[in-house]
């Protein structure tokens, strides 16, 4: 196995024996095939667009395979096998679409067939196909997995779109043609960087109408407390960010008499060890869970863990039985949360804001946000929100504001409006650059002359395309860590330096604020 995708790479450089995150050998090697076949698959869906010939299910699967590679999603040797020989009948079926004979001049990726082979032939094949072997060069091989990584976190978010009805072509067609680009030979350094800026364009779409499909199934959001204690019952906590399947569990649970909690995701052995409740994980990032509480984890769609039992479909009675087994919490007082500033949210106190800023009561804009992770080293961002200045507001964003968010009444508010904004999930990045956006055409100026300063902690492929759009629209100067990717190369990263003057976060979170605000 080599696996170098996710912020824990082991040394720095990629996990090779043993995955940092769990994730089996076999899996490992089994997701490059199917990353493989996947690129098989685009080429040919490409290829039939070109026709303007599309199939919805074949687009679909595209998503669903790549989302299912993502870190921390599935670690289930025979899960991951049985998407192998779906694949083969999807590329049959892509061939067909197309009108290519499978066996003619095409790539290997198309050519390779999974027919009366078993999963231990699978593994075999698996190990010729390497996500190191992208391309001799070492800086076109950083660049295509730079795209690859961002194309995950794109099919994860469009997946999640996907559940609510919410599609958009330029996402389908986009993929296959960067896969279709990914395997040939003749793709240029040049061209590989369009492709990832032209990802994180295609993401923003998709942000966008993930956000407005949560708005039209859900509401816009609002501000809203939200307690973090307990109440006395049976329980289930979620994980992840489908909030179709959400919806569906509650509606189930409130029936069942079941309380239904959320947690922060990264701190599972610790968070969830000893705990009378049932635990679902609907999306990314399950982690491996303890003998003590393995039992009591249940996982749904894309998500898979060896021996946990899996939902298919939204019939959540074992979790509601299991969690009424358990017995669940008895009741503890929490400290109640702020979320919900999306951006309709904030813009409706724009003015508010604006006079703020002109006033000289706001001085600075940070946006603390990204994914939260198990190693150490992040505690940097609750230093950097714990040291910002008094006259400075702080947007958040992602499950990396659990380090800090329980900061809220301590950091105060500015003119009415609190220091510290939840602007939600990780793909509600939308509305925080909504929010930018909007700052900037009130003062009359661009993206990168507010008083913004962008703080990213990544930790999978789903920021790598956050990341993506950011650099998209042109935002400089972005924060990156705890650590940088493993897959950048020195001569990238001195593009990205130079370019998009990108900068990994320093030791301290205090430190940086220092040198943000020009501090001596
Ligand atoms: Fe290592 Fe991350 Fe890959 Fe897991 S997903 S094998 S931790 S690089």
């Amino acid at each position: 196995m080599f696996c170098n995708q996710c912020e824990q790479a082991a040394n720095g450089t990629g996990c090779s024996t043993v995955a940092v995150c769990g994730k089996p050998a076999v899996v490992s090697d089994l997701f490059d095939l199917l990353l493989w076949q996947t690129k098989g698959i685009s080429y040919l869906v490409n290829e039939a667009r070109k026709a303007d010939k599309k199939d919805p299910e074949i687009d679909r699967f595209i998503i669903e395979a790549l989302f299912l590679t993502v870190t921390n999603v599935n670690f289930d040797e025979d899960v991951v096998a049985t998407w192998i020989g779906k694949a083969e009948a999807i590329m049959d079926k892509a061939a067909a679409l197309a009108g290519i004979d499978r066996n003619g001049d095409v790539p290997a990726a198309v050519k390779w067939s999974a027919k009366g082979k078993t999963e231990a032939q699978y593994i075999v094949e698996a190990q010729i196909h390497p996500i190191t072997t992208f391309h001799a060069n070492e800086d076109i091989q950083s660049l295509m997995q730079l795209l690859t990584y961002g194309l995950k976190g794109l099919a994860a978010y469009a997946e999640h779109a996907a559940v609510l009805g919410a599609t958009d072509e330029s996402i389908f067609a986009f993929i296959p043609e960067a896969f279709a680009a990914l395997i040939n030979p003749a793709t240029t350094l040049e061209q590989l960087v369009g492709l990832n800026m032209k990802c994180g364009e295609v993401n923003i779409t998709c942000m966008a109408i993930l956000n407005a499909a949560h708005i039209s199934h859900y509401g816009t959001p609002e501000p809203t407390s939200v307690p973090t204690g307990t109440v006395a019952g049976p329980a289930i906590v979620v994980s992840g960010h489908d909030l179709y399947m959400f919806d569906r569990l509650l509606d189930q649970a409130d029936a069942a008499g079941v309380n239904v909690y959320t947690h922060g995701e990264m701190n599972q052995q610790k968070e969830f060890d000893g705990q009378p409740a049932a635990f679902i994980f609907n999306t990314n990032c399950i982690q491996e869970p303890k003998a003590s509480y393995a039992k009591q984890v249940f996982t749904t769609s894309v998500v898979g863990w060896p021996g946990c039992q899996h939902v298919d479909g939204y019939d959540f009675s074992t979790v509601i039985a299991k969690a009424k087994e358990l017995g669940g919490f008895t009741a503890k007082e929490g400290k109640p949360l702020m979320t919900g500033f999306g951006h309709d949210a904030v813009l409706s106190h724009a003015e508010t804001v604006v006079g703020a800023v002109k006033s000289g009561a706001i001085k600075h804009f940070f946006l603390v946000g990204g994914c939260d992770g198990a190693k150490p080293g992040r505690n940097y961002y609750t230093d950097l929100v714990e040291a910002a200045p008094k006259d400075s507001m702080i947007l958040t964003l992602a499950c990396g504001k659990f380090r800090f968010n329980h900061l809220q009444e301590e950091l105060g508010n500015i003119g009415g409006i609190p220091r510290l904004l939840d602007v939600g999930q990780c793909n509600d990045a939308f509305s925080a650059v909504k929010i930018a956006m909007a700052l900037a055409e009130a003062f009359e100026c661009g993206v990168n002359d507010l008083p913004l300063s962008i703080i990213l902690s990544w930790y999978e492929q789903k920021a790598v395309v956050v990341l993506l759009s950011l650099l998209h629209l042109g935002i400089k100067g972005i924060r990156v860590g705890p650590t940088l990717p493993a897959f950048i190369t020195p001569n990238i990263l001195n593009f990205l330096v130079e370019n998009f003057d990108i900068k990994p976060t320093g030791n301290s979170g205090r430190g940086d604020l220092e040198e943000i605000l020009g501090v001596a």
